[in-house]
């Protein structure tokens, strides 16, 4: 069993599962580290993680619920929504989830709703840079590294057309 399939099938075990009894007045912390496909995103995602994603998870009990305080840090790789352009990219997000729970609770499973949450916090409209001129629609040229001849001619008003 490789490495990473050995990780997913911990994390989907009971690395996650939260104790609610172990939760003292102060909140306990929970630290992981998953590798980059951990948290499932298809081939078809613009987006794709491509370092191990660290996670720390902080757990307060109140009557009736869990909160938990999630921050992870990992990096992505997407391309630019302009031009097109590889962009790798650090990453981080942080978000709070919460449970319900109640004196019969036992343990609450919290990977899956991280897992999602993850996904839900993924960057999108991604950019190389936020003035990147884009492709040229006539030519494909990338007009960050060149002006193509189009671009002359689309400046010039185009009345008749109208
Ligand atoms: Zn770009
Ligand atoms: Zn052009």
């Amino acid at each position: 069993m490789p490495a990473c399939r050995q990780a997913l099938h911990d994390l989907r075990s009971d690395i996650m599962k939260v104790f609610v009894h172990k939760i003292g007045l102060e909140g306990m912390k929970l630290e992981q580290t998953l590798p980059a496909d951990a948290i499932g995103l298809s081939g078809a995602d613009d987006v794709r993680l491509i370092a191990p994603i660290d996670i720390k998870t902080e757990v307060f009990k109140g009557e009736d619920e869990m909160i938990a305080k999630v921050a992870a840090v990992s990096r992505y790789e997407s391309f630019c929504g302009r031009c097109l352009e590889t962009v790798k990219r650090d990453w981080s997000t942080a978000f709070t989830l919460a449970f319900d729970i109640d004196g019969t609770t036992d343990f609450i499973e919290i990977d899956e709703d991280i897992r999602q949450e993850l996904i839900l916090n993924l960057p999108f409209r991604i950019l190389c840079r936020e003035d990147c001129r884009g492709l040229c629609v006539e030519c494909g040229a990338n007009l960050n590294d060149e002006r193509c001849a189009c671009a002359v001619r689309a400046a010039k008003p185009e009345k008749a057309k109208i």
